[in-house]
């Protein structure tokens, strides 16, 4: 399969067309950003690491009977994938408060969740990415009434498997987000599952491990990266049995 020309190119990834109908090649790229763009650095070998949990969580993913648009892998930080027409929705599993939820609300951060709570966005910088409810979402034809119960359905499963897996590995997974798309009448996950997405935070020490540590200046975030992305990617995956 041949790359050819460039379909989109956002704040951290760069789409492109292939010589295949139905595929296309996401790079992921060493940029990083924060607060809709207003913060950005380009950090060596941070499309590597992303890529490569992406990868492997969509292979996981997979394993477990979840659709996603991951094909393979091309290059350290290429991936194959299905071509979806993507739902301008960012869906956000919160296992534990943090982030927004504690700024907006009168919640006391690291708080449990139980069931957790989902949260969809519209995704648009330019407004900021404001949450939606189901009638506005409906109202605005982003997706039917059953589009948007089954990817909440589908939303939960990969929180419970994500947060299974990585419970092994000592990193509590506080919340992430997700993006879906479609292909014909079938809803796959898109887009990238990374430490750009996930919040995650260590269980020994409660330190975040993923781009909160960008985001407020909390450390090294290269050295957090690498050093997550071997805890993920070293980490023994299962099936897990029917729920
Ligand atoms: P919060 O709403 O607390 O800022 O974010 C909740 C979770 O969703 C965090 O794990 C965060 O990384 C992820 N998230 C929210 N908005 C975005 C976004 O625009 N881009 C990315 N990559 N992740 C986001």
């Amino acid at each position: 399969m041949k790359q050819t020309n460039l379909l989109y190119s956002g704040k951290a990834k760069s789409v492109y067309r292939t010589d295949t109908k139905g595929k296309l090649i996401i790079e992921f790229r060493d940029d990083i950003t924060a607060f809709d763009g207003r913060k950005k650095d380009v950090l060596k070998n941070k499309g590597n690491f992303n890529a490569e949990v992406s990868a492997f969580v969509f292979r996981y993913l997979e394993k477990n009977g979840v659709k996603t648009h991951f094909v393979k892998m091309i290059d350290e930080n290429k991936m194959i994938v299905r071509e979806l027409s993507m739902i301008p929705l960012e869906v956000i599993v919160r296992n534990l408060t943090a982030g927004s939820l504690v700024r907006k609300y009168p919640f006391k951060e690291g708080s449990p969740l139980n069931p957790p709570v989902i949260v969809i966005d519209y995704k648009d910088d330019s407004r900021h990415d404001p949450m939606l409810n189901d009638d506005i979402i409906i109202a605005l034809g982003l997706t039917t009434s059953a589009e948007l119960k089954k990817i909440k359905t589908i939303c939960l499963k990969i929180n419970h498997l994500l947060k299974d897996f990585l419970a092994k590995q000592g990193i509590i997974l506080v919340d992430f987000k997700m993006e879906f798309g479609r292909q014909g009448k079938t809803i796959y996950l898109g887009d990238e599952i990374s430490m750009d997405s996930m919040r995650l935070w260590d269980k020994k020490t409660g330190k975040s491990l993923d781009k909160d540590v960008y985001r407020f200046d909390k450390g090294d975030v290269m050295a957090t990266y690498n050093l997550v992305t071997k805890r993920i990617t070293t980490t023994k995956t299962r099936v897990h049995k029917k729920r």
